[in-house]
């Protein structure tokens, strides 16, 4: 079911787009147990929020809400659909360099590496589960939301001194912007 079927709604009410650093980013997200009419809700308002952002994927924990869900890219191009407490079940050896960003760090993208496919499981909003393989964007995408949900955020997956540029960077530029 893609997301896209539910719009038009109204942007979101007091849902906020958490920045780096916050606790909740660094917090191991717990599983969500019922797949229901209220959590299809938030689901949509996460998804409203990240169409607003111009995101192409977006983690509950980015709003503050520690539950392993997260929002990627269909297959179809344009489309997009939630992931409910996904895993990673195999991963293919070869590994992609490429830039990636994320709305907790607004106006930064940084080279990471991902593997180039990967094979998931996950639950959707009718709490159906689906096993696919995923290739390009899309693994990016679910392997960089994954790791939302684990606390992790993509510049962990670079070297400390490489994390520590990109940091000063990014904090120089966003001072710049608020000027
Ligand atoms: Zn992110």
């Amino acid at each position: 079911m893609h997301l896209s079927f539910f719009l038009p709604i109204k942007t979101s009410r007091n849902m906020k787009i958490v920045k780096y650093p916050n606790n909740v980013l660094v917090k191991k997200s717990e599983p969500v147990t019922t797949v229901d009419d209220e959590l299809r809700e938030f689901v949509i308002e996460l998804y409203q929020l990240m169409v607003d952002n111009n995101g192409m994927g977006i983690a509950a924990p980015q709003v503050g809400k520690n539950i392993r869900l997260f929002i990627f890219p269909a297959k179809s191009i344009g489309n997009y659909q939630c992931a409910i407490n996904p895993a990673i079940t195999s991963v293919s050896d070869r590994k992609i360099l490429a830039p990636e960003g994320c709305l907790s760090f607004p106006d930064l993208n940084v080279d990471i590496k991902r593997h180039a496919s990967i094979e998931v499981r996950y639950a959707d909003l009718d709490g159906e589960y689906i096993t696919e393989t995923l290739h390009g964007i899309r693994a990016r995408c679910f392997q960089h939301e994954m790791d939302h949900l684990n606390g992790i955020v993509h510049l962990d997956r670079l070297s400390k001194t490489r994390k520590r540029v990109a940091l000063r960077k990014w904090r120089k530029k966003r001072k710049l912007k608020t000027r």
